[in-house]
């Protein structure tokens, strides 16, 4: 085990892991599901079923007909309620497929192992699995498995630093199955031909950083198997997560502005993402099921849970105990990154790893008052931008300026708002920026559509 270096910036914000110690608990009762025909970042499937239809578990329910998007399929068996229209837990307006559960969990009879001979049939494989970055935006990860020409990766990183508070799903994955998590490593280094893997954990999980190592040495004694896999105890700073700074804090390489980690030869893959993949090449059984922290001041009984996508969000947190009172903020992921839901009967997809209830009293966001120029967020910001600045130049709608501070490099990390004293809304006035920048030519386009 050794360690590299870290990123600099960052902040240091309470853990809040209290379930931690809680081993996953899966919940099956839901009697209906509603699946969104989109859970990626591509365009979305297309459903392949309709009112009154049976399905069982496994069974493709929406076809994937473009490279960015990826397959859908039943987490339950029964029968399609409805086919609808309506707002998912992405934001979109989306077709969403209503399936009532017979509670029997039937599995389809597709459910069956891939068969894999090379790098092609792998990548066929995590394709046809559903698979996107678990906990991320819902990039397939079939196309991060694919970099372009020249750019393959000699670097695997396996990101298990979970530094987002409250979320303790990826260091559950690594001790309840540290072994299905170093044979998805090593799936992936051989299928991919990495020759070498990182495990970046932070170092305030010492047991995950154990049963990882015990497990790579009962690999070493009784199959005499030595890959050239690492874990590296990282420093326990937020964003360490985070994608650039994780590539950083392990490998010294930094990934150039606007670019990404295969331009530094490098692919990041989730730990609970190499889990799966191991699972799947045994069974078959695509992402149905997602494991995730359900926590936070509103929900009575904070845990872990493995529950099927698209449980609605209300009746998991009845199954898993209810909650003190009513809701004042529900937030989909991290209370650093995540988002905030504007409505609680949304449903589990595919890319969530937490569901934070807050009450009334912590939703209350302090009133903004007047900068006092005291750069605190400049220096925790670990992209090196100007958080202040791009505030101004957001609330201004000044397009040139945004680009010229780089405010696309902005990871939304939150460390400046978490810092600011004045108690700015830096990032979300700097995602109302991002929005300037890209409707920019669209307005533009109408503009000289107008004059003409
Ligand atoms: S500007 Fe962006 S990257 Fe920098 S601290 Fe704020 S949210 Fe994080
Ligand atoms: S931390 Fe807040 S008050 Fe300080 S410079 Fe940044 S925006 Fe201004």
């Amino acid at each position: 085990m050794f360690r590299f270096g870290h990123f600099s910036g960052g902040v240091h914000p309470r853990g809040n892991k209290n379930t931690h110690f809680y081993p996953t608990v899966r919940l099956d009762k839901f009697a209906t599901v509603r699946i969104p025909m989109s859970m990626h970042i591509g365009p979305p499937c297309t459903c392949l079923v309709k009112e009154g239809d049976p399905v069982k578990v496994g069974q493709l329910i929406g076809r994937a007909d473009a490279p960015m998007a990826v397959p859908i399929h039943s987490s339950v068996s029964g029968t399609v309620k409805s086919v609808l229209k309506e707002v998912a837990s992405t934001g979109k307006a989306v077709q969403v497929v209503v399936i009532e559960s017979d509670g029997l969990n039937t599995v389809d009879e597709s459910v069956q192992p891939p068969v894999i001979t090379d790098r092609a049939s792998f990548l066929q494989a995590v394709w046809d699995s559903g698979l996107v970055g678990l906990g991320g935006a819902g990039f397939p990860t079939h196309i991060k498995m694919q970099p372009p020409a020249g750019k393959e990766p000699d670097v695997l990183v396996i990101n298990a630093a979970e530094c987002e508070p409250y979320i303790t799903t990826d260091f559950r994955q690594c001790a309840e199955h540290p072994d299905e998590v170093i044979d998805g490593i090593i799936q992936v280094m051989k299928h991919l031909g990495i020759p070498k893997a990182l495990i970046g954990v932070e170092s305030n999980k010492p047991l995950a950083i154990d049963v990882l190592n015990y497990e790579l040495m009962k690999l070493k004694l009784s199959a005499n198997l030595e890959p050239d896999i690492s874990i590296v105890r990282l420093k326990t700073r937020y964003p360490q997560g985070a994608e650039k700074m994780l590539i950083y804090s392990l490998t010294g390489r930094k990934v150039p502005a606007g670019g990404l980690p295969h331009d530094v030869h490098v692919l990041v893959l989730n730990v609970g993402t190499v889990r799966f993949i191991s699972k799947y090449l045994k069974t078959g059984m695509p992402l149905i099921r997602k494991r995730l922290t359900l926590d936070g001041s509103a929900v009575k009984v904070p845990c872990n849970i493995n529950v099927p996508v698209g449980a609605p969000i209300p009746d998991v947190i009845e199954a898993a105990g209810g909650m003190t009172g009513e809701p004042g903020k529900v937030i989909m992921g991290g209370s650093m990154m995540g988002v905030a839901l504007d409505r609680l009967e949304a449903s589990i997809i595919k890319q969530n790893n937490a569901i934070l209830v807050f009450d009334q009293k912590e939703a209350q966001l302090p009133p903004e008052t007047q900068c006092i120029r005291c750069a605190r967020c400049v220096n925790v910001c670990p992209m090196h931008l100007m958080p202040t600045t791009l505030d101004n130049m957001s609330r201004n709608q000044d397009i040139e300026g945004l680009n010229q501070y780089h405010i696309m490099d902005c990871i939304e990390c939150g460390s400046c708002t978490y810092v600011c004293p004045a108690k700015r809304h830096l990032v979300q006035s700097i995602r109302i920026g991002k929005m300037h920048i890209r409707s920019a030519p669209r307005a533009a386009q109408a503009k000289e559509g107008a004059a003409k």
